[in-house]
C-alpha cells in the first residue's frame, strides 16, 4: 500500500474509528487526505494530527455539494488521484437516539439519512473519476443496529440499512471500473458519536459480557480490518459487510 492514497472522512478525535483506520493505514506508508467538518472540528483535529505525520487536511461538511466537490478537487491538485476512500461519518439528533423509534420527526429522519447515507454516495461519485485505472477501493462504517432492533439506535438503525443498501448498489456500479465498495459493522465503540445514545455504557458491558471474544472491540481492530479490505489482499471482496464486533452478532441467546 506503499505510496497510495487515502481520503478519510471522520476523525473528529483521537476516539474515532477513522483515527484508528488512519494509524494503520499510515503504518502501511499510504497517504492520508483528511476531512474535518467544521472550523471547531479542524481545531480538534490538529490536536492529533501530529501522530499521522501531519497529513493534508482540509474542511469538508459532507452535505455542502460545493464543500464536496472543492475536496475532491483539491486531492486531485494535490496528490493526482485517489486509491482509497474511507467513508466513516455519521450524525444523527440527540433527542433521536433514545426513546421510541415511532415518535422520530421527518427532520431528524431525513438528517440521519442524508449525513450517514447518501453522503457515501455523494462522496463516490466525485472519488470514481480520481480513482481511474487504480483499483480504488472503498469502506464505510455501519452497525448490527441496520438488521436488528437495537434499543435506542432508532433512527440510526434505518440510516444505517440504507448505507448498507447503498453500499451494494455501488459495488455493482463501481466494479466493472475495478473500484471495490465494502463495509466494516463496528461492534459498540466509546466515541463522541456513540456517546449520543442513551445507556451506551450498558451496551458496551453487555457485549463484553455475551461477544464470543468477551471484549469490546477497539479502533485499532477495526483499523486492521479496514486495512485489509482497503488493501489488495481482498481483491475479490465488495459489496460486502464485515463484522469486526468480536463476533457478538453472531450470538442467538
Ligand atoms: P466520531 O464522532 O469520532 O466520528 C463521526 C464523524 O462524523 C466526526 O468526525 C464528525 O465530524 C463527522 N460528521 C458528522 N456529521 C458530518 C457532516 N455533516 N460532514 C462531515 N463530517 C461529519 O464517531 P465514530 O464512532 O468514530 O463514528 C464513525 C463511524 O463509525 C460512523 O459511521 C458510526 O456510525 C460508525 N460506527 C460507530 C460505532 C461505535 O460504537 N462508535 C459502531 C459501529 C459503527
Amino acid at each position: 500500500m506503499e505510496g497510495k492514497v487515502a481520503a478519510i472522512f471522520g476523525i473528529a478525535n483521537h476516539r474515532s474509528i477513522a483515527f484508528g483506520i488512519a494509524k494503520s493505514l499510515k503504518e502501511a506508508g499510504v497517504q492520508l487526505a483528511l476531512n474535518y467538518q467544521n472550523e471547531r472540528m479542524g481545531k480538534s483535529l490538529a490536536k492529533i494530527t501530529g501522530q499521522l505525520g501531519d497529513p493534508w487536511a482540509r474542511e469538508c461538511d459532507v452535505t455542502d455539494d460545493a464543500a464536496v466537490d472543492g475536496f475532491f478537487g483539491a486531492v486531485r491538485e494535490e496528490f493526482g488521484g485517489l486509491d482509497y476512500l474511507v467513508h466513516s461519518v455519521a450524525f444523527a439528533k440527540r433527542e433521536e437516539l433514545g426513546g421510541q423509534f415511532v415518535d422520530t420527526s421527518w427532520d431528524g429522519y431525513a438528517l440521519a439519512q442524508q449525513v450517514s447515507a447518501f453522503s457515501l454516495v455523494s462522496l463516490c461519485r466525485r472519488a470514481v473519476p480520481l480513482m481511474a485505472d487504480r483499483n480504488g477501493s472503498v469502506l464505510a462504517l455501519t452497525y448490527l443496529g441496520s438488521e436488528k432492533v437495537v434499543p435506542n439506535y432508532n433512527v440510526m438503525g434505518v440510516a444505517k440499512a440504507a448505507l448498507e443498501s447503498s453500499m451494494r448498489y455501488l459495488a455493482n456500479d463501481l466494479g466493472p471500473k475495478g473500484i471495490r465498495v465494502n463495509a466494516i459493522s463496528a461492534g459498540p465503540i466509546r466515541t463522541l458519536s456513540a456517546s449520543g445514545v442513551s445507556d451506551l455504557l450498558n451496551m458496551l458491558d453487555y457485549v463484553a459480557e455475551r461477544a464470543p471474544l468477551r471484549r469490546n472491540v477497539t479502533t485499532d481492530d477495526v483499523g486492521k480490518a479496514a486495512r485489509f479490505l482497503l488493501s489488495d489482499d481482498a481483491s475479490g471482496v465488495t459489496g460486502q459487510v464485515l463484522f469486526v464486533d468480536s463476533g457478538y452478532h453472531i450470538m442467538g441467546m
